[in-house]
């Protein structure tokens, strides 16, 4: 163990590594002899480079730093030092279902959560996703996650994300969301404004958004809730160009009611047209991609964008590795289909790795209106760092081309050292401080009682959807239905359960 009365080490070899109980709070902390890859304004790379966190904050970036005496010293050799991720929108309490609907499509998605089981979920199942889904955010090296929380039926359901959010170590946005109502009726309740109020506090370790689509019934009843937005001072985060479910309709009405900000973010913006993208342009907007979802979920082909996310874990992973490595695979294979269809050949890959490593944490960092506070490794901004390292794995080595090796060769089992806001909150492999005992045991609960809720039968058919004899439906994803028969919107106004108009 090292002394923390050692004198001050500049220029030394790099001192054997602390033991995790080392590590305390308050206590300087210097990572030794890494690639770094601070993703500064210039992305540069410092080979051999140091990173020296005091306080919340990253001191130093550089080679051989002088440190302060007591400083801990990390040993980072072989390893690259990177800003912590950020996740843009992720359905958190989905995180109980974990991997449930691994074959579904999207309609499938939609049925269960919306019309059949969403309603299911207590306070408590929320709890339970939230704490599964932010100490794995965290283990992955995603230190700043948007929680795109709809499944807050009641304020109560509400408390139990927060409490949840509030028990990890990481930094999160709350976006406010329900899909049992139109976001015009949950964003009037006397109880959410309470909840707002008493809640949030302008930390920049818990942020807070409103989540809800906007579906194109022309009469636009979302607007009394971009409404509250404004008043609130809160970002809007909305699915938008999802194959089938919200369209060009969506953003134009938006625009055109003077709704879209710098700070909105358009989840998926898949589907859209060039009109659109220029809408988004033209307003400072960002996207959030989330590719392993659109692959599979068809809600289009991911554009080029800014910010990256994962969706959900009852698909996909929640790591933004696979982020990454997907979107380059995505974005060159739909290269490659297109120049083949024109029988040419594609000789340079316009997307480079360096972009998706700028995308999951610089780009997602000015998505959120957070880039003077994290998103990169440079002094002054708040200590938000991940060492990749592992000196076990056959994987780490020989490490030539630094984003290469961060977007196709290294994955979560790779993170060695999550710092948040200053505070080492993983190291050497193991999340400090635990939680998982407590996480495993509430998702169990919620597990046996969705189980219970559905009944053997149902919870098999969820997980292994056939393919219907009858269509189910042709959008279920509408706070308001659109009425083929006399061929005009309905409701607009109306709680009632679609589930039992199908
Ligand atoms: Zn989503």
């Amino acid at each position: 163990m090292t002394a923390a009365s050692s004198p001050a080490r500049p220029h030394g070899a790099p001192a054997a590594s602390p033991a995790a109980t080392d590590l305390t709070p308050g206590r300087p902390l210097v990572f030794r002899n890494a690639t770094v890859l601070t993703m500064d304004g210039a992305h540069n790379v410092l080979h051999g480079g140091d990173v020296l966190v005091s306080g919340e904050r990253i001191a130093a970036v550089g080679q051989r730093l002088d440190v302060p005496d007591g400083t801990a010293e990390v040993d980072a050799t072989g390893g690259m030092l990177m800003p912590g991720m950020i996740d843009t929108h992720r359905h958190m309490w989905q995180t109980a279902m974990r991997g449930y609907g691994a074959d579904w499509t999207l309609t499938q998605y939609f049925v269960w959560y919306y019309l059949q089981w969403g309603k299911a979920f207590r306070p408590q199942d929320i709890y339970a996703g939230n704490l599964l889904a932010a100490l794995e955010a965290i283990d992955a090296g995603v230190t700043t996650t948007v929680d795109w929380s709809h499944g807050l039926q009641t304020v109560e359901h509400a408390d139990a994300a927060v409490d949840a959010l509030a028990e990890v170590p990481g930094r999160f946005v709350l976006a406010y969301g329900n899909i049992q109502q139109g976001p015009w009726e949950w964003s009037a309740a006397p109880e959410f404004r309470d909840f707002v109020g008493r809640r949030f506090s302008g930390s920049d370790m818990l942020g807070f958004q409103m989540a809800f689509d906007v579906t194109g019934d022309p009469a636009f009843p979302e607007r009394a809730a971009f409404e509250i937005a404004r008043e609130l001072g809160a970002p809007v985060t909305t699915h938008a160009g999802v194959w089938g479910a919200t369209n060009d309709d969506g953003i134009r009405l938006m625009h055109e009611h003077g709704f879209m900000t710098p700070a909105t973010i358009y989840v998926h913006a898949a589907t859209l047209t060039r009109d659109s993208y220029h809408r988004i342009a033209a307003t400072g907007g960002a996207a959030s991609v989330s590719t392993e979802s659109e692959q599979s979920a068809g809600q289009g082909y991911p554009p080029t964008s800014v910010s990256l996310s994962m969706d959900t874990s009852v698909w996909w992973s929640g790591d933004l590795f696979s982020a990454m490595r997907t979107t380059l695979g995505a974005d060159r294979s739909r290269e490659h289909l297109e120049a083949h269809g024109r029988s040419e050949t594609v000789t340079h890959c316009h997307l480079r790795a360096e972009d998706v490593v700028g995308w999951a944490t610089r780009g997602g960092a000015a998505a959120l209106g957070l880039d003077s506070v994290t998103g990169s490794l440079e002094p002054g901004k708040k200590a938000d760092v991940v060492l990749i390292k592992n000196d076990a794995s056959p994987v780490m080595f020989p490490l030539l081309n630094p984003y290469g090796h961060v977007a196709f060769q290294a994955q979560r089992g790779d993170v060695h050292t999550v710092v948040v806001n200053g505070r080492v909150v993983k190291y050497d492999h193991i999340l400090v401080g635990g939680g998982l005992a407590k996480a495993r045991q509430v998702v169990e609960q919620t597990v046996e009682y969705l189980m219970a809720q559905l009944g053997p039968d149902d919870w098999t058919k969820g997980m292994h959807p056939e393919i219907p004899q009858a269509k189910v439906l042709d959008n279920p994803y509408t706070y308001t239905e659109w009425d083929a028969g006399s061929a005009q919107w309905k409701g607009g106004g109306s709680s009632d359960d679609p589930a039992s108009a199908g």
